[in-house]
């Protein structure tokens, strides 16, 4: 490294006239800050001993004007998915449509969010959303927050649970992103009494929780904790406690049973045996938690239902106020709600997706592979999944488009990096467009990305 290369580097200012940042939109302390860590990490480069050319004040400046443009670039950015997951966490879970988005944008400015416009004074958030929801699943009352976390978090805080909660090691789960059902109880101040064996927990390990047989109690627990195993199957020398037994048990010791469902299904239009919100409750829950944008198919946000005067109490919780939600992810659960509260199948995005016959799958196929002169043959019959904490043995049929053309794993990054960019998924070192996702308005785009992608060069 020399010192006459570490001169060379470009000059911030020179940088920020040249023609590409010159007249570049983004504010001109944004574009200095980045300027300045572009030359920056050019100096460091050198210093460590890196064979670096300086780039000319008009090259830096095109870098740092196409870096602006990409953090500009409105986010999350929309995509098409191709996976086959209809609840693909990573890809935004349930996806919203029609009148669902049609709420969010008119709640989007001013709204009637807390306020009674009949009488003009302040209102609840909730008011609107409370009876109608309670209605839906069927509970005495109802509470919404952030998501599923958030709901087990306030859960398992605002009841104020001093001997802590017992919960069956075979219900010990980790959701992914390492989100932990027992790690949650914790956090919320509750201290988790593990009963039973990974594989077999009986009603007595639970009484001997109940009467602080275990040991190291000091007192017996306050609450019992279920889990469902929303994305693993136990199979073999296994042994679960129902759980009305278990509600029976809780109630005789006027303890109250909490029971994380995940996925909030109705049960409506939903393939599988995914246990429902109501079946919880009418099995003697007083308290279930889920998510909204899982088989409940809404926005983010995390559902309480049960015993009025239990959810009262997390209601006026301090930490209600924390995990509240906003005004656009209100609208949009309403909205979510109100096509649960209709006759048949709900008007939802998901129920679209999942209703879809093979042979709707089958026409649509056809006519993309028409459309870009591909052969039948690239048309395959799949098993898509659910996802997003429904049953893990929860599929369905799919039929994808296999995508020719060299190394899968390099066409799946180029579809991803098109725009609008294409998730698909490698089977059998294929690449595969799966449309069991994906909405039939979204056939034309997916057309063109993969038109594109034939005839780019690789
Ligand atoms: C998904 C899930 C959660 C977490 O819900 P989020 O809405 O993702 O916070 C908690 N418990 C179970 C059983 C789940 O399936």
């Amino acid at each position: 490294m020399s010192a006459a290369l570490l001169s060379a580097l470009p000059k911030v200012d020179r940088v920020l006239e040249a023609g590409p940042l010159a007249d570049h939109r983004a504010a001109r302390a944004l574009k200095r800050r980045l300027v300045q860590e572009a030359v920056e990490g050019l100096r460091r480069r050198l210093l460590a001993g890196e064979s670096v050319t300086p780039p000319s004040a008009e090259a830096l400046a095109r870098e740092v004007a196409a870096r602006l443009d990409a953090l500009l670039l409105p986010r999350p950015r929309r995509v098409l998915n191709g996976t086959g997951v209809v609840l693909h966490t990573n890809l935004g879970r349930a996806p919203l449509a029609g009148a669902v988005v049609d709420a969010m944008v008119a709640a989007a400015g001013a709204c009637d969010l807390e306020i009674d416009l009949e009488s003009g004074q302040r209102g609840s958030r909730f008011a609107h959303l409370r009876p109608l929801l309670a209605a839906v699943v069927g509970a005495e009352d109802v509470h919404v927050v952030n998501n599923g976390a958030a709901a087990l978090l306030l859960a398992t805080s605002a009841l104020g649970l001093p001997g802590g909660v017992a919960l069956s090691r075979g219900q010990m789960i980790e959701i992914g992103d390492s989100f932990r059902v027992a790690e949650m109880a914790a956090a919320a101040g509750a201290r988790v009494w593990e009963v039973g064996s990974t594989n077999r927990t009986h009603l007595a390990d639970y009484r001997r929780a109940l009467g602080g047989e275990l040991a190291g109690m000091s007192a017996p627990v306050s609450a019992l904790l279920w889990a469902h195993r929303s994305n693993f199957r136990q199979e073999g020398f296994v042994a679960e406690v129902e759980l009305a037994e278990l509600a029976a048990l809780a109630r005789s010791r006027g303890v109250p049973l909490i029971a994380d469902l995940g996925s909030g299904s109705l049960g409506v239009g939903i393939p599988g045996d995914e246990p429902t919100i109501a079946a919880y409750l009418a099995d003697g829950v007083d308290l279930v938690t889920c998510s909204g944008d899982k088989l409940f198919g809404g926005p983010q946000a995390g559902i309480i239902a049960g015993r009025a005067e239990l959810v009262a109490r997390l209601r006026r919780h301090p930490m209600a106020r924390a995990l509240r939600p906003d005004k656009v992810t209100l609208a949009a659960l309403h909205a979510t709600i109100a096509a649960h509260a209709c006759e048949g199948t709900p008007a939802l995005a998901l129920h679209a997706l999942l209703g879809a016959s093979v042979d709707d799958l089958r026409g649509r196929a056809r006519a993309i592979v028409d459309a870009l002169a591909w052969p039948a043959t690239a048309i395959r019959s799949t098993v898509a999944t659910i996802g997003g904490g429904s049953l893990p043995g929860d599929t369905l049929p799919g039929v994808a488009i296999a995508v020719p053309g060299g190394s899968p794993a390099r066409l799946a990054r180029r579809l991803r990096l098109g725009d609008p960019p294409v998730v698909g998924r490698v089977v059998d070192d294929t690449l595969l467009v799966d449309l069991r996702a994906l909405p039939a308005s979204d056939d034309d785009d997916l057309i063109a990305a993969l038109r594109a992608l034939a005839s780019a060069p690789g």
